[in-house]
Protein backbone atom coordinates (compact mmCIF):
# COMPACT_ATOMS: atom_id res chain seq x y z
CA UNK A 1 0.00 0.00 0.00
CA UNK A 2 1.79 3.07 -1.68
CA UNK A 3 -1.34 5.64 -0.67
CA UNK A 4 -1.64 6.34 3.17
CA UNK A 5 -3.46 9.16 2.16
CA UNK A 6 -6.16 7.54 0.44
CA UNK A 7 -6.28 5.36 3.55
CA UNK A 8 -7.10 7.42 6.28
CA UNK A 9 -10.06 8.31 4.70
CA UNK A 10 -9.59 11.64 2.71
CA UNK A 11 -9.99 10.41 -1.07
CA UNK A 12 -10.19 14.33 -1.76
CA UNK A 13 -6.67 14.98 -1.21
CA UNK A 14 -5.95 12.38 -4.19
CA UNK A 15 -6.78 15.12 -6.55
CA UNK A 16 -3.66 17.11 -5.24
CA UNK A 17 -1.04 14.33 -6.43
CA UNK A 18 1.24 14.40 -8.93
CA UNK A 19 -0.66 13.30 -12.15
CA UNK A 20 0.41 10.50 -14.05
CA UNK A 21 3.39 8.73 -12.19
CA UNK A 22 5.13 8.70 -9.01
CA UNK A 23 8.30 10.72 -9.04
CA UNK A 24 10.83 8.28 -9.50
CA UNK A 25 13.17 10.77 -6.78
CA UNK A 26 10.50 10.80 -3.99
CA UNK A 27 8.22 7.75 -2.82
CA UNK A 28 5.29 8.18 -0.69
CA UNK A 29 6.73 8.08 3.08
CA UNK A 30 9.99 7.70 2.46
CA UNK A 31 12.09 11.02 2.55
CA UNK A 32 14.86 11.58 -0.37
CA UNK A 33 18.02 9.32 -0.14
CA UNK A 34 16.06 7.25 1.96
CA UNK A 35 16.13 3.30 2.14
CA UNK A 36 12.55 2.12 1.83
CA UNK A 37 11.94 -0.31 5.04
CA UNK A 38 8.57 -1.36 4.35
CA UNK A 39 5.17 -0.46 5.52
CA UNK A 40 3.94 -1.60 8.94
CA UNK A 41 0.85 -1.84 10.41
CA UNK A 42 -0.07 1.21 7.76
CA UNK A 43 2.80 3.41 8.10
CA UNK A 44 5.55 3.87 5.62
CA UNK A 45 9.07 2.86 7.25
CA UNK A 46 12.99 4.31 5.96
CA UNK A 47 15.87 5.15 6.65
CA UNK A 48 18.92 7.74 6.08
CA UNK A 49 22.32 5.91 5.13
CA UNK A 50 23.06 8.38 7.83
CA UNK A 51 21.73 5.26 10.13
CA UNK A 52 24.66 3.10 8.85
CA UNK A 53 27.13 5.18 10.52
CA UNK A 54 25.27 5.23 14.18
CA UNK A 55 24.76 1.36 13.92
CA UNK A 56 28.65 1.56 13.00
CA UNK A 57 29.54 3.15 16.04
CA UNK A 58 27.22 1.39 18.37
CA UNK A 59 28.06 -2.11 17.10
CA UNK A 60 31.92 -1.01 17.05
CA UNK A 61 31.98 0.40 20.38
CA UNK A 62 30.59 -2.70 21.91
CA UNK A 63 32.53 -4.88 19.89
CA UNK A 64 35.75 -3.51 20.09
CA UNK A 65 35.14 -1.54 23.10
CA UNK A 66 33.01 -2.43 25.98
CA UNK A 67 32.17 -6.17 25.48
CA UNK A 68 35.85 -6.71 25.63
CA UNK A 69 36.38 -4.88 28.82
CA UNK A 70 33.28 -6.87 30.50
CA UNK A 71 33.88 -9.97 29.47
CA UNK A 72 37.52 -10.60 28.32
CA UNK A 73 37.51 -14.44 27.74
CA UNK A 74 34.60 -13.99 25.46
CA UNK A 75 35.26 -15.27 21.66
CA UNK A 76 35.45 -12.41 19.04
CA UNK A 77 32.50 -14.31 17.55
CA UNK A 78 30.24 -14.56 20.95
CA UNK A 79 31.75 -10.89 21.00
CA UNK A 80 30.37 -9.98 17.79
CA UNK A 81 27.23 -11.66 17.91
CA UNK A 82 26.43 -9.80 20.96
CA UNK A 83 27.60 -6.14 19.83
CA UNK A 84 25.58 -6.74 16.54
CA UNK A 85 22.35 -7.84 17.94
CA UNK A 86 22.48 -5.58 20.50
CA UNK A 87 23.12 -2.58 17.78
CA UNK A 88 20.02 -4.15 16.14
CA UNK A 89 17.78 -4.53 19.01
CA UNK A 90 18.56 -0.75 19.52
CA UNK A 91 17.62 0.82 16.47
CA UNK A 92 14.30 -1.89 16.80
CA UNK A 93 13.52 0.12 19.68
CA UNK A 94 14.02 3.65 18.23
CA UNK A 95 11.48 2.82 15.77
CA UNK A 96 8.96 0.64 18.11
CA UNK A 97 9.10 4.42 20.24
CA UNK A 98 8.47 6.10 17.20
CA UNK A 99 5.88 3.53 16.31
CA UNK A 100 3.92 4.19 18.95
CA UNK A 101 3.96 7.91 18.23
CA UNK A 102 2.68 7.35 14.62
CA UNK A 103 0.37 4.74 16.16
CA UNK A 104 -1.55 7.08 18.46
CA UNK A 105 -1.47 10.26 16.47
CA UNK A 106 -2.97 8.06 13.55
CA UNK A 107 -5.55 6.93 16.26
CA UNK A 108 -6.29 10.57 17.42
CA UNK A 109 -7.20 11.38 13.72
CA UNK A 110 -3.59 13.03 12.70
CA UNK A 111 -2.62 12.01 8.98
CA UNK A 112 0.65 10.32 9.43
CA UNK A 113 3.30 10.53 6.35
CA UNK A 114 5.99 8.02 7.55
CA UNK A 115 8.87 7.07 9.56
CA UNK A 116 12.30 7.65 9.02
CA UNK A 117 15.92 6.15 10.95
CA UNK A 118 18.61 8.71 10.66
CA UNK A 119 21.53 9.62 12.37
CA UNK A 120 20.34 10.56 15.76
CA UNK A 121 17.46 7.96 15.78
CA UNK A 122 14.14 8.71 14.28
CA UNK A 123 11.47 11.07 13.28
CA UNK A 124 7.85 10.05 12.66
CA UNK A 125 6.53 12.29 10.34
CA UNK A 126 2.88 13.90 11.43
CA UNK A 127 1.31 15.94 9.00
CA UNK A 128 -0.08 19.78 10.87
CA UNK A 129 0.02 20.27 14.26
CA UNK A 130 -2.38 18.22 17.02
CA UNK A 131 -5.95 19.62 17.25
CA UNK A 132 -5.75 19.69 20.79
CA UNK A 133 -3.77 20.05 23.41
CA UNK A 134 -4.69 16.83 24.51
CA UNK A 135 -3.85 14.49 21.02
CA UNK A 136 -0.25 16.78 21.48
CA UNK A 137 0.46 15.74 25.09
CA UNK A 138 -0.99 11.83 24.31
CA UNK A 139 1.22 11.47 20.71
CA UNK A 140 4.38 12.89 22.65
CA UNK A 141 4.42 11.25 25.89
CA UNK A 142 3.87 7.96 24.08
CA UNK A 143 7.11 7.73 23.08
CA UNK A 144 9.27 7.70 25.82
CA UNK A 145 6.70 5.64 27.60
CA UNK A 146 7.29 2.93 25.19
CA UNK A 147 11.43 3.36 25.82
CA UNK A 148 10.42 3.25 29.57
CA UNK A 149 8.57 -0.11 29.49
CA UNK A 150 11.69 -1.66 26.93
CA UNK A 151 13.94 -0.68 29.44
CA UNK A 152 11.95 -2.30 32.14
CA UNK A 153 10.92 -5.73 29.69
CA UNK A 154 15.15 -5.63 29.58
CA UNK A 155 16.14 -4.99 32.64
CA UNK A 156 13.82 -7.55 34.25
CA UNK A 157 14.80 -10.10 31.19
CA UNK A 158 18.12 -9.21 32.30
CA UNK A 159 17.74 -9.97 35.99
CA UNK A 160 15.97 -13.12 35.28
CA UNK A 161 19.22 -14.40 33.50
CA UNK A 162 21.18 -13.63 36.34
CA UNK A 163 22.09 -10.37 36.24
CA UNK A 164 19.76 -9.63 39.70
CA UNK A 165 23.16 -10.15 41.66
CA UNK A 166 24.21 -7.03 40.28
CA UNK A 167 22.36 -4.83 42.58
CA UNK A 168 24.53 -6.33 45.79
CA UNK A 169 27.90 -6.43 44.78
CA UNK A 170 29.94 -3.62 45.60
CA UNK A 171 31.57 -1.12 43.30
CA UNK A 172 35.20 -3.05 43.45
CA UNK A 173 33.82 -6.39 42.63
CA UNK A 174 30.85 -5.02 39.58
CA UNK A 175 33.98 -6.21 36.70
CA UNK A 176 34.02 -9.54 37.78
CA UNK A 177 29.71 -9.66 38.74
CA UNK A 178 29.22 -8.33 34.84
CA UNK A 179 32.00 -10.71 32.72
CA UNK A 180 30.05 -13.70 34.74
CA UNK A 181 27.02 -13.03 33.06
CA UNK A 182 25.62 -14.85 30.02
CA UNK A 183 25.65 -13.07 26.67
CA UNK A 184 21.91 -12.81 26.50
CA UNK A 185 21.85 -11.32 29.96
CA UNK A 186 24.40 -8.71 28.73
CA UNK A 187 22.70 -7.55 25.85
CA UNK A 188 19.25 -7.42 27.84
CA UNK A 189 21.06 -5.26 30.60
CA UNK A 190 22.76 -3.41 27.43
CA UNK A 191 19.92 -2.76 26.02
CA UNK A 192 16.96 -1.98 29.31
CA UNK A 193 20.04 0.68 30.11
CA UNK A 194 20.03 2.36 26.65
CA UNK A 195 16.48 2.71 26.62
CA UNK A 196 16.15 3.97 30.19
CA UNK A 197 18.78 6.82 28.92
CA UNK A 198 16.82 7.39 25.65
CA UNK A 199 13.27 7.86 27.47
CA UNK A 200 15.17 9.89 29.67
CA UNK A 201 16.77 11.69 27.08
CA UNK A 202 13.43 12.32 25.05
CA UNK A 203 11.78 13.29 28.12
CA UNK A 204 14.25 17.17 28.27
CA UNK A 205 11.82 19.52 28.18
CA UNK A 206 13.46 20.97 24.63
CA UNK A 207 10.99 21.55 22.01
CA UNK A 208 10.59 19.58 19.64
CA UNK A 209 12.02 16.67 21.48
CA UNK A 210 9.29 14.58 23.21
CA UNK A 211 9.45 16.15 26.58
CA UNK A 212 9.32 19.59 25.11
CA UNK A 213 6.03 18.62 23.31
CA UNK A 214 5.01 17.56 26.05
CA UNK A 215 5.46 20.89 27.89
CA UNK A 216 4.23 22.66 24.82
CA UNK A 217 0.74 20.52 25.06
CA UNK A 218 0.88 22.11 28.59
CA UNK A 219 1.61 25.38 28.11
CA UNK A 220 -1.04 25.42 25.57
CA UNK A 221 -3.70 24.22 27.67
CA UNK A 222 -3.26 26.64 29.77
CA UNK A 223 -2.74 29.69 27.95
CA UNK A 224 -4.71 28.47 25.26
CA UNK A 225 -2.49 29.69 22.30
CA UNK A 226 -0.67 27.45 20.26
CA UNK A 227 1.33 30.09 18.88
CA UNK A 228 2.25 31.61 22.55
CA UNK A 229 2.87 27.73 23.70
CA UNK A 230 5.13 27.01 20.71
CA UNK A 231 7.25 30.02 21.18
CA UNK A 232 8.15 29.50 24.87
CA UNK A 233 8.64 25.58 24.44
CA UNK A 234 10.90 26.71 21.69
CA UNK A 235 13.20 28.99 23.41
CA UNK A 236 13.14 26.29 26.21
CA UNK A 237 14.25 23.86 23.58
CA UNK A 238 17.23 26.52 22.25
CA UNK A 239 18.30 26.91 25.80
CA UNK A 240 18.81 23.28 26.62
CA UNK A 241 20.81 22.96 23.01
CA UNK A 242 23.19 25.79 24.01
CA UNK A 243 23.39 24.38 27.51
CA UNK A 244 24.75 20.76 25.82
CA UNK A 245 27.02 22.95 23.73
CA UNK A 246 28.84 24.73 26.38
CA UNK A 247 29.17 21.10 28.66
CA UNK A 248 30.54 19.56 25.58
CA UNK A 249 32.72 22.38 25.01
CA UNK A 250 33.82 21.83 28.79
CA UNK A 251 34.44 18.09 27.77
CA UNK A 252 36.07 18.88 25.15
CA UNK A 253 38.56 21.28 27.53
CA UNK A 254 38.93 17.99 29.70
CA UNK A 255 40.06 15.92 26.68
CA UNK A 256 37.40 13.49 25.53
CA UNK A 257 37.18 14.43 22.18
CA UNK A 258 34.71 12.27 21.22
CA UNK A 259 32.11 12.80 24.08
CA UNK A 260 32.69 16.80 24.02
CA UNK A 261 32.19 16.65 20.15
CA UNK A 262 29.07 14.81 20.56
CA UNK A 263 27.41 16.56 23.27
CA UNK A 264 28.10 19.92 20.76
CA UNK A 265 26.49 18.23 18.02
CA UNK A 266 23.54 17.00 19.52
CA UNK A 267 23.15 20.26 21.09
CA UNK A 268 23.89 22.12 17.60
CA UNK A 269 20.81 20.20 16.40
CA UNK A 270 18.83 20.96 18.86
CA UNK A 271 18.89 24.23 19.06
CA UNK A 272 18.75 24.38 15.12
CA UNK A 273 15.39 21.76 15.84
CA UNK A 274 13.61 23.94 18.24
CA UNK A 275 14.28 27.53 15.81
CA UNK A 276 13.26 25.76 12.75
CA UNK A 277 9.70 23.89 14.29
CA UNK A 278 8.42 27.01 15.35
CA UNK A 279 9.48 29.08 12.15
CA UNK A 280 7.88 26.22 10.66
CA UNK A 281 4.68 26.42 12.82
CA UNK A 282 4.54 30.09 11.49
CA UNK A 283 4.76 29.52 7.66
CA UNK A 284 2.15 26.33 8.04
CA UNK A 285 0.11 28.79 10.16
CA UNK A 286 -0.03 32.11 8.12
CA UNK A 287 -0.59 29.52 4.56
CA UNK A 288 -2.95 27.83 6.42
CA UNK A 289 -5.92 29.63 5.33
CA UNK A 290 -4.49 31.25 2.41
CA UNK A 291 -6.04 29.58 -1.20
CA UNK A 292 -3.57 28.98 -4.12
CA UNK A 293 -5.68 31.61 -5.87
CA UNK A 294 -4.33 33.89 -4.31
CA UNK A 295 -1.08 33.73 -4.40
CA UNK A 296 -0.34 32.47 -7.86
CA UNK A 297 0.17 34.33 -10.90
CA UNK A 298 -3.00 34.73 -13.41
CA UNK A 299 -2.74 33.98 -16.79
CA UNK A 300 0.96 33.05 -16.95
CA UNK A 301 2.37 33.33 -20.66
CA UNK A 302 2.21 30.37 -22.27
CA UNK A 303 3.81 29.05 -25.35
CA UNK A 304 2.08 26.24 -27.87
CA UNK A 305 3.40 22.73 -28.16
CA UNK A 306 4.38 23.76 -32.15
CA UNK A 307 6.32 26.95 -31.33
CA UNK A 308 10.02 26.43 -32.09
CA UNK A 309 12.61 26.62 -29.16
CA UNK A 310 14.20 30.34 -30.88
CA UNK A 311 10.19 31.71 -30.00
CA UNK A 312 9.98 30.26 -26.85
CA UNK A 313 13.53 32.02 -25.78
CA UNK A 314 11.92 35.29 -27.23
CA UNK A 315 9.48 35.04 -25.20
CA UNK A 316 11.04 33.97 -21.79
CA UNK A 317 13.41 37.19 -22.38
CA UNK A 318 10.44 39.48 -22.55
CA UNK A 319 8.80 38.34 -20.05
CA UNK A 320 11.36 37.66 -17.22
CA UNK A 321 10.21 34.39 -16.79
CA UNK A 322 12.30 30.63 -16.68
CA UNK A 323 9.60 28.13 -16.99
CA UNK A 324 7.02 28.71 -19.56
CA UNK A 325 3.43 26.45 -19.48
CA UNK A 326 3.15 24.59 -22.66
CA UNK A 327 -0.23 25.10 -23.70
CA UNK A 328 -2.87 24.30 -26.46
CA UNK A 329 -6.72 24.88 -26.59
CA UNK A 330 -6.66 26.32 -22.87
CA UNK A 331 -4.67 22.64 -21.96
CA UNK A 332 -2.18 22.11 -20.17
CA UNK A 333 0.13 20.29 -22.24
CA UNK A 334 3.81 20.60 -20.30
CA UNK A 335 6.38 22.77 -19.03
CA UNK A 336 9.57 23.86 -20.73
CA UNK A 337 11.94 25.84 -18.98
CA UNK A 338 15.02 28.05 -19.87
CA UNK A 339 17.29 25.08 -18.58
CA UNK A 340 15.99 22.53 -20.90
CA UNK A 341 16.80 25.34 -23.46
CA UNK A 342 20.29 25.36 -22.78
CA UNK A 343 21.36 21.88 -23.13
CA UNK A 344 20.08 22.09 -26.77
CA UNK A 345 22.94 23.22 -29.31
CA UNK A 346 22.01 27.49 -30.20
CA UNK A 347 21.96 25.91 -34.50
CA UNK A 348 18.95 23.83 -33.68
CA UNK A 349 16.85 26.19 -31.39
CA UNK A 350 14.79 27.58 -34.46
CA UNK A 351 13.94 24.16 -36.24
CA UNK A 352 12.93 21.88 -32.74
CA UNK A 353 9.67 22.27 -31.82
CA UNK A 354 8.72 23.25 -28.14
CA UNK A 355 6.94 19.58 -27.72
CA UNK A 356 10.14 17.66 -28.22
CA UNK A 357 12.03 19.26 -25.01
CA UNK A 358 9.18 20.05 -22.67
CA UNK A 359 8.45 18.16 -19.48
CA UNK A 360 5.17 16.72 -20.86
CA UNK A 361 2.07 17.46 -18.41
CA UNK A 362 1.73 13.77 -17.33
CA UNK A 363 5.02 13.81 -15.63
CA UNK A 364 4.39 17.02 -13.98
CA UNK A 365 2.70 18.00 -10.17
CA UNK A 366 -0.07 20.32 -10.60
CA UNK A 367 -2.48 21.76 -8.20
CA UNK A 368 -6.19 23.19 -8.22
CA UNK A 369 -6.83 26.80 -7.26
CA UNK A 370 -8.49 25.89 -4.34
CA UNK A 371 -6.07 24.06 -2.29
CA UNK A 372 -4.54 25.99 0.49
CA UNK A 373 -1.31 26.79 -0.23
CA UNK A 374 0.12 24.93 2.78
CA UNK A 375 -0.10 21.82 1.17
CA UNK A 376 1.30 23.31 -2.06
CA UNK A 377 4.26 24.22 -0.53
CA UNK A 378 5.28 20.70 -0.13
CA UNK A 379 4.74 19.90 -3.79
CA UNK A 380 7.00 23.33 -4.33
CA UNK A 381 9.87 21.56 -2.01
CA UNK A 382 10.40 19.78 -5.17
CA UNK A 383 9.24 22.30 -7.85
CA UNK A 384 10.63 25.47 -8.56
CA UNK A 385 6.72 26.24 -10.14
CA UNK A 386 3.73 24.88 -9.85
CA UNK A 387 0.75 25.21 -12.84
CA UNK A 388 -2.68 25.84 -11.55
CA UNK A 389 -5.35 24.16 -12.90
CA UNK A 390 -9.35 24.10 -12.94
CA UNK A 391 -10.24 20.55 -14.69
CA UNK A 392 -7.59 20.71 -17.25
CA UNK A 393 -7.12 24.17 -17.87
CA UNK A 394 -4.45 26.12 -17.41
CA UNK A 395 -5.46 29.16 -14.83
CA UNK A 396 -1.74 30.28 -13.09
CA UNK A 397 1.23 29.00 -11.92
CA UNK A 398 2.49 28.94 -8.17
CA UNK A 399 6.01 29.79 -8.06
CA UNK A 400 7.91 29.45 -5.12
CA UNK A 401 9.55 32.80 -5.16
CA UNK A 402 6.02 33.79 -4.86
CA UNK A 403 5.00 32.45 -2.03
CA UNK A 404 8.67 32.93 -0.12
CA UNK A 405 7.57 36.86 -0.49
CA UNK A 406 4.11 36.37 0.52
CA UNK A 407 5.62 35.00 3.82
CA UNK A 408 8.57 37.26 3.94
CA UNK A 409 5.21 40.20 3.88
CA UNK A 410 3.88 38.23 6.27
CA UNK A 411 6.03 37.46 8.46
CA UNK A 412 7.60 40.05 9.85
CA UNK A 413 10.89 39.59 11.68
CA UNK A 414 11.04 35.90 10.63
CA UNK A 415 13.06 36.18 7.40
CA UNK A 416 14.63 34.81 5.96
CA UNK A 417 11.86 32.53 5.34
CA UNK A 418 13.08 28.50 5.06
CA UNK A 419 13.63 27.06 2.21
CA UNK A 420 10.98 24.53 1.46
CA UNK A 421 11.96 20.63 2.21
CA UNK A 422 14.50 21.60 4.07
CA UNK A 423 12.53 20.06 6.44
CA UNK A 424 9.34 17.59 7.18
CA UNK A 425 6.02 18.82 7.33
CA UNK A 426 6.05 18.21 11.20
CA UNK A 427 9.12 15.97 12.73
CA UNK A 428 8.62 14.47 15.95
CA UNK A 429 12.25 12.66 17.41
ZN1 LIG B 1 9.82 10.46 20.64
Amino acid sequence: MDDSRARAGAPENQAWQRAGSPSPRRRRGALEGSLPLGTWWGIPISAAWSVLIIFGLVAGQLGMVALPIWHPEWSAATTWMVALGAAVLFFVSILLHEMSHSVVARARGMKVEGITLFVFGGVSRIEGEAPSPKTEFLVAIVGPLMSLLIAVAGLVGASLLGANELANVSEENLGEALASLSPGATMLLWLGTMNLVLAMFNMVPGFPLDGGRVLRSLLWWMTGSLDKATRWASRVGQGVGFLLIAWGVGVLLQGALLGGMWRILIGWFLNNAAKASYRQMRVSQALHDVSVARLMQREPPTIAPDATVGDLVQLALRVEQRAIPVVEDHELRGLITLEQVQRLPEGQWDTTPVRQLMTPAAQLPNVPEEMPAQEAMQLLSEAEQLPVLKGHELVGILRRRDVLQWLSLHLPGMAPPPAPGTSPPSSRI
